[in-house]
């Protein structure tokens, strides 16, 4: 936090609710059959319905009602029985309809909860979920040389659109709430949250009000920030750049502002007082959205555990410490991960370290996320439980089994192979092992002298020696208790 920040936090205290515009991972979009697939050229995903030709008609997609409503229901949202759909007019021009279909005084879900994690005194709190309601995406413009250019492909894409409670108090709580609420939506499949692809993107609305004072003053939004940090950043802009305001008589305007993010500052876009009227009417081309209990219900039962749920089953079941789990769960894929590797030798502390250290490790070099899907990767999980088997049955060391999983990253071959061909077992053969320390011991008649009178700490000193002279392939712990009972004799 910067010091002029703080500065203004001990003086102010912000108030900030955020709104995020979410895409839902269906194949097809929310009114048409037209692909959502990212990426292709433009404009050849369009079709009448979703170029709002006069005369189409739109059908709702269940897909993405499904998915909101697994969203809702992860949300704590109550999800209506009924929901309508209506009209925002306005123009613009990746908007060919003219009006873009969203839901606005009946959404499909209101009223839930997030629990952000508590991080040095920041978060650690509930945020309160205002509403969840289903829309579609427009268009996406370019302003380049040659004018403006439009493509129209993701018109149509289905979007949920999730508005918090003005609960978080720093641009830090905003972070974590997005991160914790970007963490759920990928447990639960909802959406890749791919926010280079404009799959997960934010407006953050903030006030700011002097210490010990009840009402909230007027807010500003920002718009469309497009990473995480951003809204860290953008939300500390906007926070100084109030205070300043009011630290000198004037007044903060209702406004939207747009993020700069090269030159780190929030621009106004237009006064809210002009947009506000956004006119909204009924959608007469669609039925209202009955979910019904029984569809609810089903959905419901198909949700899948949760990253807090599921940390707690790790302490519970794994025994694992409350700071393992937490890491472990940080994404469904890693948390699968370690699972399978767990079911497939069963020391899961031993697990939970290889998984944390190494394995991440590895997966960070190679810029890539651990995961069993499509692939396995880094290492296949039956591969890695091999591997510790080799080193809990004392075949190999600790430190060359750390060598030989980056060999098995490298070759894709198999740990007993790799052991087996680099001649990797450690020497726990008691006469192999007796001949090298015998040779260490004749080598340094002082240090075994100086030993036996009382310098016990010489100990590892003879233990370094016959681990160089066997070039670290002998078992140290045996290595240890042999060289404890030559030097008693
Ligand atoms: P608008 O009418 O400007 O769209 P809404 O009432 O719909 O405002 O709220 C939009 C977002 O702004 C919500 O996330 C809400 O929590 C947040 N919000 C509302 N009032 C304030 C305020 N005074 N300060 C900060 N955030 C606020
Ligand atoms: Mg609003
Ligand atoms: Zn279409």
């Amino acid at each position: 936090m910067s010091g002029r920040l703080a500065e203004v936090l001990a003086r102010y205290e912000p108030v900030i609710g955020l709104e995020v515009h979410v895409q839902l991972s269906t194949g097809s979009k929310i009114f048409c059959g037209c692909s959502t697939t990212y990426g292709a050229p433009p404009n050849t995903q369009v079709c009448p319905i979703c170029l709002g030709y006069p005369g189409s008609l739109p059908v709702l997609n269940e897909g993405a009602v499904e998915l909101a409503v697994t969203a809702a229901l992860a949300l704590g949202c109550t999800v209506h029985e009924r929901s309508v759909f209506a009209r925002k007019n306005y123009f613009y021009p990746d908007l060919p309809k003219g009006y873009q279909i969203s839901q606005f005084d009946r959404p499909l879900a209101t009223g839930g909860s997030l629990e952000i994690p508590p991080e040095d005194g920041e978060g650690g709190k509930t945020v309160g979920i205002t509403r969840l309601h289903l829309e579609e995406d427009a268009g996406k413009s370019t302003h380049g040389e040659e004018g403006t250019l439009v493509d129209f492909n993701r018109c149509g894409v289905p979007l949920v659109e999730i508005v918090s409670e003005p609960d978080m108090r720093t641009p830090r709580e905003a972070y974590l709430y997005l991160a914790a609420l970007k963490q759920t939506l990928e447990y639960l499949e909802v959406s890749d949250c791919n926010m280079e692809e404009g799959s997960l993107r934010c407006d953050a609305n903030v006030s700011i009000r002097r210490r010990g004072e009840e009402p909230f003053g007027v807010k500003t939004e920002v718009k469309n920030v497009n990473s995480f940090r951003f809204v860290e950043s953008a939300l500390a802009f906007e926070i100084e750049r109030q205070a300043e305001l009011l630290d000198e008589g004037g007044e903060v305007v209702h406004e939207t502002r747009l993020w700069d993010a090269v030159k780190g500052e929030a621009r106004p876009m237009r006064a809210k007082e002009e947009s506000h009227d956004y006119r909204y009417f009924p959608e007469p081309d669609l039925e209202p959205l009955d979910v019904n209990e029984a569809w609810r219900e089903e959905i419901a039962a198909d949700l899948p555990e949760l990253p807090g749920a599921r940390a707690a089953r790790f302490v519970d079941e794994h025994g694992l410490p409350g700071y393992d789990a937490g890491v472990l769960t940080r994404t469904r894929a890693l948390a699968d991960y370690y699972e399978a590797v767990v079911e497939r030798f069963d020391d899961p502390k031993e697990v939970a370290n290889w998984v944390m250290g190494e394995v991440l490790r590895i997966a960070n070099e190679e810029g890539e996320e651990v995961a069993l899907e499509p692939e396995p990767r880094p290492v296949p999980p039956e591969d890695l439980a091999d591997l510790l088997r080799l080193k809990a049955d004392g075949t190999i060391s600790g430190t060359a089994a750390r060598e030989v999983l980056d060999a098995m990253v490298e070759t894709g071959r198999a740990p007993g192979e790799i052991v087996e061909e680099e001649g990797l077992e450690q020497v726990s053969d008691e006469d192999a092992l007796a001949e090298e320390i015998d040779a260490v011991l004749d080598a340094h008649p002082d240090e075994v002298a100086a030993y036996r009178g009382g310098k016990e700490g010489l100990l590892g000193f003879f233990v370094g020696q016959v681990m160089r002279r066997t070039g670290g392939s002998a078992n140290p712990q045996l290595v240890n208790r042999m060289l404890r009972q030559r030097l008693a004799e």
